[in-house]
């Protein structure tokens, strides 16, 4: 009698631990549009409501969970959708995630759980340097609002700035010491800083045309100071 109970029970409990992963599948999106569909954890099949650790592990098994591909950058490293950023509160977000996910510590766990601490410690690594630097955050930051950059592209840029660039590209090549490296070096910087607050600015104003405008130029800057770097490395 107890037995065919338990085999009912245990049978129930499978069917649930069946359901669970596409349910979970589901909810990636149907959550963020329904908001009442939570995620269950993909070992015991409980559901992850808000939990520690980001709700990156489950509450009741303490399993780490795979990472949830509806998360951008931001949210990810608990920033704004902004440009303007706390880098100081970025970096701490970023080291507090990586001593929870960081695949050493996960040497003794189950191959389910080593392959997504890779997976979350890849998209750390990822998000933090996509928002540390003021180019790629505001290149993400605008691919957030549906406009992309294609690489190659010379978006309508005026000729005054081609010349510009052109005459910077110049002095770099001819610069034949480290002062004259360092002076060409200190102008794309100033420039840099310029275009940092110009972007930040447009962002405020939700001028999406201008902060694209102005990214697109500090991507001419951008490839300069690699140049930069190259030329600085010794042979
Ligand atoms: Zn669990």
């Amino acid at each position: 009698m107890w037995g065919w109970r338990a085999g009912a029970l245990l049978r129930g409990w499978g069917r649930r631990l069946v359901g669970a992963p596409g349910r979970r599948l589901l909810s990636c999106h149907a959550a963020s549009q329904a908001g009442n569909s939570a995620p269950r954890c993909w070992k015991c099949g409980s559901p992850r409501g808000p939990a520690r650790g980001d709700g990156l592990f489950c509450p009741q098994c303490s399993a780490l969970q795979p990472p949830d591909p509806t998360r951008d950058y931001f949210s990810l490293l608990d920033c704004h959708h902004s440009f303007r950023i706390d880098t100081t509160k970025l970096q701490r977000k970023y080291q507090q995630l990586q001593r929870l996910v960081h695949p050493d510590f996960f040497s003794q766990r189950s191959q389910t759980e080593k392959e997504f601490s890779e997976k979350h410690s890849t998209m750390v690594n990822e998000a933090y340097k996509t928002l540390l630097a003021p180019l790629s955050r505001g290149l993400y930051l605008l691919k957030l609002h549906g406009i992309d950059i294609p690489e190659g592209t010379d978006y309508e840029m005026d000729n005054q700035f081609l010349v510009e660039i052109m005459e910077i590209n110049e002095k770099l090549a001819e610069a034949q010491n480290e002062a004259a490296i360092k002076e060409v070096e200190s102008t794309v910087r100033a420039k840099q800083n310029e275009f940092t607050e110009n972007v930040s600015k447009a962002f405020e104003q939700d001028d999406f045309e201008k902060a694209k405008e102005i990214l697109t130029k500090m991507r001419y800057f951008s490839n300069v100071e690699e140049k930069i770097k190259l030329k600085k490395t010794p042979l």
